[in-house]
C-alpha cells in the first residue's frame, strides 16, 4: 500500500522535543506527521510499568529545563500539568551519620551548611546568587537557533553581543568569574568557594549528570549553570505529579489538539487530517500500534527551505 502523504513536515521521534516541535508547527498551519518507533510517546521522558502494578520513570525523572513559554503556550497547566518542587533539593548522607540538606531557600540552606563550616555558610548565598546571574545570561540562548559558524550573520552576532553586554553590565567580578569558569574543573571551582567535602560533592553531582566525566575533568564547572537554570525563572527542579510520562502524554494531547481541532486558533478553512482521534490520556497504558502501518509506504515531498518561517535559522534561501 502506498499513501501519498499530505504532510508538510515529518517529525521522526515522539520524544518531548519532537512533540513540542510538531505542535508548534501544526499551530503554524503546517501538516505534520510524527513517526515514533515505540508504542509509547515521550522518548526518555516516559513512565512505564516495570512490574505489574508498579510504574516508574526509567529515564528522565526531574523536570527543570522545560521552558516556561512552552508550558504557557501549550496550556499544559490547564491540561493537568502539576510540578512538585524538590525541597530540599538534595539530601547528602555523609560519614558518621552526618546529613546535609540543601533547601531551596538559600538562607535556610546556609544555616544547615553552618553546622559543617561557618565559612561555607557565609559563602553559599553569594555562590548561588552568582550562578543564578550567570545562568540568566545564558538562558535566552536556549530559545534561539545556534549561530551558524560557517556563515556568520549580523543577526547572530548581534544576539551574542547582547549576551556579552548583559554580562558586562553585571560588573567586572561576574564577568571575570564567568570567563574563568568555562575551562575549570568542578574540583578547582568548588574548591575556591567551599572547604566542606560533603557540600562540594553535593553540588558536583548535578553538574556531572549525563557528562560521563568526573569532577577533576576540565570544563565541568560550567555544568553548574544547568542546575541553577530553573531559578532564573523563579522555578525549581521538580517532580511531575504522575511521573514524567504524564508530561509526555500532555504534550501528545496538545499535539493532537493542534491538528485541525482549532483549539489553538488554527484557521477554520484548513482541512483536518483524516483519521480517528484517540485520547492519549485515557489510553496511556493501552495504546496499541496499528498493525497495518509497517506496510504503509509514506511518500513525502522533497524537503525544501522556506524563507517565510519566523524561527531564526528556519529559512536560508539558496543554502542546501
Ligand atoms: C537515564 C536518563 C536520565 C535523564 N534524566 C533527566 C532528568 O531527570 N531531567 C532532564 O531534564 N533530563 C534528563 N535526561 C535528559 C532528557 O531525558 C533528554 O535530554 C530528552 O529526553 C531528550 O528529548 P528528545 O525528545 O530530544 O529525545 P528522546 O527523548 O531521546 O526521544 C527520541 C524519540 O525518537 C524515537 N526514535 C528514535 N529514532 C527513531 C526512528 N528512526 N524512527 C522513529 N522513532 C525514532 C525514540 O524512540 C524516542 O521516542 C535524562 C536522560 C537519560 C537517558
Amino acid at each position: 500500500m502506498t499513501v501519498q502523504a499530505p504532510y508538510d513536515v515529518l517529525v521522526v521521534g515522539a520524544g518531548h522535543n519532537g512533540l513540542v516541535a510538531a505542535t508548534v508547527l501544526a499551530r503554524a498551519g503546517r501538516r505534520v506527521l510524527v513517526l515514533e518507533r515505540r508504542s509509547i510517546v515521550g522518548g526518555a521522558a516516559v513512565t512505564e510499568e516495570f512490574h505489574p502494578g508498579f510504574r516508574g520513570s526509567p529515564g528522565a525523572s526531574l523536570c527543570g529545563l522545560l521552558r516556561p513559554e512552552i508550558v504557557q503556550e501549550l496550556a499544559l497547566v490547564p491540561r493537568g500539568l502539576q510540578l512538585l518542587p524538590l525541597d530540599p533539593e538534595v539530601v547528602a548522607l555523609g560519614e558518621d551519620g552526618k546529613v546535609l540538606r540543601l533547601w531551596r531557600d538559600p538562607a535556610r540552606a546556609a544555616q544547615e551548611i553552618g553546622a559543617f563550616s561557618p565559612r561555607d555558610a557565609a559563602a553559599f548565598p553569594r555562590f548561588r546568587s552568582l550562578l543564578v546571574s550567570l545562568a540568566s545570561v545564558a538562558d535566552p540562548l536556549l530559545d534561539q537557533a545556534p549561530p551558524e559558524v560557517s556563515d556568520w550573520r549580523w543577526a547572530d552576532q548581534l544576539r551574542l553581543a547582547r549576551r556579552g553586554l548583559t554580562l558586562r553590565r553585571m560588573g567586572k567580578d561576574a564577568m571575570y568569574a564567568s570567563i574563568r569558569m568555562v575551562p575549570m574543573s568542578l574540583r578547582a571551582f568548588l574548591g575556591e568557594w567551599f572547604e566542606t567535602d560533603l557540600l562540594r560533592a553535593t553540588l558536583a553531582v548535578d553538574a556531572l549528570v549525563g557528562t560521563f566525566r568526573g569532577p577533576y575533568s576540565p570544563e565541568t564547572a560550567f555544568g553548574l549553570l544547568h542546575h541553577y537554570a530553573p531559578a532564573v525563572h523563579g522555578a525549581a527542579w521538580s517532580v511531575v505529579r504522575g511521573g514524567m510520562g504524564r508530561l509526555a502524554a500532555l504534550l501528545a494531547a496538545a499535539s493532537l489538539a493542534g491538528c485541525g481541532s482549532g483549539y489553538f486558533g488554527g484557521s477554520e478553512d484548513k482541512v483536518p487530517l483524516k483519521g480517528e482521534r484517540i485520547s492519549v490520556l485515557s489510553l496511556d497504558t493501552t495504546l496499541k500500534p496499528d498493525k497495518r502501518i509497517p506496510d504503509v509506504e509514506v511518500r513525502l515531498p522533497r524537503p525544501y527551505r522556506t524563507a517565510d518561517w519566523p524561527q531564526p535559522g528556519g529559512g536560508r534561501p539558496g543554502r542546501a
